[in-house]
């Protein structure tokens, strides 16, 4: 993509009202547009690395055998009371579909009249379409998954794209004939989950945790080490076993149970959680399959949520510099930034061209009105792994200059070996 055709640009100065480095950056680059506290805009740079992010989910959880599907966001009354998850102060967006006197788009008046509330979280949603189509032992197991904005109520949406009040959340929902299968899924879910943490460039540490609003029984997080992250941990620095600081008994402990490594307390930041959730929606919503005595059975679920949103904004927050941000090649914007100097467009658009056609993604600085100094201080902000320098200085050795955005120091490649050496 051609610089000088993106609409958004960068900004020298963050907002005043961001606090967060995530928010700062990502806003800086023209990623993400604040539109109010906690709800954001995904701009074309922005929703790049948002798709890119999909991506990867998508194809863990399809090897998985996961279907995709599509829920939406207006969620009845009818499926959230059996649940007695109906007016819980999390889902307060509740709305009313009512014809109005006044016409349409009139406010909606006190929760008492709501009979929607904006999807916070599908469990009831789903199970009430699996009722649909599972009658026997022969229809499971099963899971499904979607990518799905939620709606929460959060008061302290202060931390940019880790908390929102709307967000992107991948969902899944898993239906067993037991608990005994239940855990062999609960387990691959895990696996794929590490998967995708390591392919978005994060160290993800498996973390028992409480069952919160969804389940008695412990649950377990995926937690990535950052000092604004609002979670705290106790982990083992030897064997890495982790448990939420809200449950753990390691608080007292100074050795780890598993290991006896030495345990330490740290900052984390929530990127996943999967929770075993047994029996408790079949049973409240009448989810029951015949097994092969012919005897009725609540069907065992499970649960599993990844924050894609919150996903990116703790990238941003970890991986990073005093210029910008620094994004690992699976999920960057682009590949490459191809910054060209001195007028010299001929040979970087040919060079542009040839990058493109080999399928490596190139946002191409063509603007003419911006410094050397402008443009190498864009690039260092929006962070693609690879910057390219086309100018007379490198033309003169037959060249472009390379550089990484994570190292220091630039090197010369001949212009015939710039796209072999970036494949
Ligand atoms: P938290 O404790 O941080 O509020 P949660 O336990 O309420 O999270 P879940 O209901 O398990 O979160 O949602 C699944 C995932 O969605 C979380 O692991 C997190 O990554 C993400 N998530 C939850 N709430 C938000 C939010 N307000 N903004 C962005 N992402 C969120
Ligand atoms: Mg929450």
């Amino acid at each position: 993509m051609r610089q000088s055709q993106l609409f958004t640009k960068t900004r020298r100065e963050a907002p005043k009202d961001e606090v967060a480095v995530n928010a700062r950056l990502l806003t800086r680059g023209g990623f993400i547009f604040k539109n109010s506290a906690g709800i954001y805009t995904f701009l074309p740079l922005g929703l790049r690395v948002l798709e890119k992010i999909e991506k990867i989910i998508v194809q863990e959880l399809n090897a998985l055998g996961a279907q995709k599907i599509l829920m939406q966001a207006m969620v009845d009354k009818k499926y959230m009371e059996p649940t007695a998850r109906w007016d819980l102060d999390v889902g307060f967006f509740a709305l009313d579909d009512k014809p109005r006197r006044q016409g349409v788009g009139a406010p909606t008046k006190a929760s008492e009249e709501a009979n929607f509330v904006l999807g916070w979280t599908h469990e009831e949603v789903l199970t009430a379409i699996a009722a649909e189509y599972i009658s026997s032992y022969k229809d499971l197991p099963f899971a499904a998954y979607q990518i799905q904005t939620k709606f929460r109520n959060e008061p302290r949406a202060k931390s940019g794209l880790l908390r929102g009040k709307e967000f992107m959340m991948k969902d899944l929902y898993s239906f067993h004939a037991d608990n005994r299968d239940l855990q062999r899924y609960y387990g691959e879910v895990k696996e794929a989950y590490l998967r995708i943490f390591k392919r978005c460039g994060l160290d993800a540490i498996y973390t028992t945790a409480a069952g919160g609003m969804f389940t008695t029984g412990n649950t377990h997080e995926f937690q990535v080490l950052s000092d604004v992250g609002e979670d705290m941990i106790l982990m083992c620095l030897k064997c890495n076993y982790a448990e939420n600081r809200e449950i753990s008994e390691l608080k007292d402990a100074d050795k780890c149970p598993k290991c006896g490594g030495n345990v330490a307390e740290k900052h984390s930041i929530e990127v996943g959680n999967i929770f075993p959730l047994g029996t408790k929606y079949s049973a409240a919503l009448g989810l029951e399959y015949v097994d092969e005595l012919g005897v009725k059975q609540p069907v065992v679920m499970g649960s599993y949520g990844i924050g894609i949103s919150r996903l990116i904004g703790a990238i941003a927050e970890i991986s990073n510099d005093a210029n910008g941000i620094i994004w690992p090649d699976s999920v960057s914007p682009f590949k490459v930034h191809l910054i060209v100097l001195d007028d010299r467009k001929e040979e970087a658009e040919k060079l542009y061209n040839e990058l493109t056609d080999q399928g490596i993604e190139v946002l191409y600085d063509d603007r003419s009105d911006k410094t050397a100094g402008e443009k190498f201080a864009d690039a260092d902000l929006i962070g693609c792994p690879w910057r390219v320098v086309v100018s007379n200085k490198t033309l003169d050795k037959n060249s472009v200059e390379i550089k990484k955005r994570n190292e220091k120091v630039a090197k010369l490649v001949p212009l015939d070996k710039v796209v072999a050496s970036m494949i």
